[in-house]
């Protein structure tokens, strides 16, 4: 049985400019311990989709329209505020991108850290701050009982990130959310955060959300991706089909504008046009505009999923479920 079960799950926001659909009818499983990365363009709703599943989309605005989402076969929708504070924080946790904003200036690391751990798992202060000591040190911080009595502003970007982990981890949830943990970090300091989730968590046997628009950081950590385009899943495999044999119009193109050692001194593929406006879907495929392989029945029929190979579903017209066949380009994943 998955470990999180997320099934046409809708979130919409009552705008200026009317309701944004921003998730609109998304399903996808995560098992224990798996490593599943939803990636696409920014607006594409996989922010929000973390949002939903944490429990943390910005009321009144925004709000679950339909849905489903499982946690150990319990529907966290449903739950009261108090079962929903439980299992956040407890059973499932999140980084976030900037993480500077997550940490609060007037407190000090140590205290940030006991707060959290004590407020999930009722341990007294000596222990929790015996916990929160152990996690620094997990976490590669060096001299930790240093550490502890400083505040954020003592820390740099790559070390704050290494604190919301520490935090993010002391329950040892069986759920990571990581929303684009890395896009704030320069280029080395990334690649250290990104082994450092994957080592804690095959230690702790963590599963783990990857939040991103980085194709590369989902060629190095995924087991499995859903590919993203305006609020729907256009596409979903294990990483290995995925990069090889990408079916979807849009992955294609997205996978096309991979920088790779072959395309060294040529000009990055970019893809033409715009994610449509959460407020403005027009009926049929949301992609049709852009799409090079677009026929007339895209802009007026929605396709549906339809499964391409084993756990590979594509949403697309060119795969009606009679003819799969093979698409036209593969093996994408030469060197990123
Ligand atoms: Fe392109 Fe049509 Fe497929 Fe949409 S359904 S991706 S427009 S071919």
């Amino acid at each position: 049985m998955p470990l999180l079960v997320v099934r046409d799950l809708k979130t919409y926001f009552r705008t200026g400019e009317g309701l944004a659909r921003a998730v609109d009818g998304v399903s996808f499983d995560i098992h224990e311990g798996q490593t599943f990365a939803l990636v696409g363009e920014s607006g594409c709703g996989k922010s929000v989709t973390a949002l939903s599943i944490i429990q943390l989309v910005p009321e009144p605005a925004g709000y679950i329209a339909g849905g489903e989402i499982l946690y150990k076969d319990i529907d966290i929708i449903r739950l009261s505020e108090q079962e929903k504070r439980r299992i956040r924080g407890n059973e499932i946790s999140m980084i976030f991108q900037e993480p500077m904003t997550s940490l609060n200036p007037v407190l000090t690391i140590g205290n940030q850290i006991v707060e959290a751990i004590r407020l999930h798992q009722h341990l007294d202060r000596n222990a929790a701050k015996h916990k929160a000591l152990e996690m620094l040190d997990m976490v590669g911080i060096p001299t930790p009982a240093q550490r502890f009595k400083d505040y954020p502003h003592q820390f740099s970007g790559g070390m704050k990130q290494r604190v919301m982990i520490a935090i993010a981890l002391s329950c040892q949830p069986g759920l990571l959310i990581a929303d684009e943990p890395t896009t704030a970090l320069d280029v080395t300091i990334q690649a250290q955060v990104l082994e450092l989730t994957r080592d804690l968590q095959k230690e702790m046997g963590t599963a783990v959300l990857l939040i991103t628009h980085d194709l590369g950081v989902v060629a190095e950590m995924a087991e499995r991706i859903a590919v993203m385009y305006a609020g729907k899943i256009a596409e979903i495999a294990d990483r290995g089909n995925l990069f090889k044999s990408p079916y979807h119009p849009y992955t294609q193109k997205l996978l096309e504008s991979l920088p790779t050692r072959q395309k060294r001194g040529h000009a990055l593929q970019t893809i033409a046009g715009r994610v449509p406006k959460a407020t403005n879907y027009l009926p049929g495929c949301r992609f049709a505009d852009r799409c090079h392989r677009v026929m007339p029945h895209c802009h007026t029929v929605m396709p549906d999923s339809v499964e391409v190979a084993q756990g590979h579903e594509v949403s697309c017209h060119l795969y009606p479920v009679s003819s799969i066949q093979h698409p036209a380009s593969s093996i994408y994943l030469l060197s990123i």
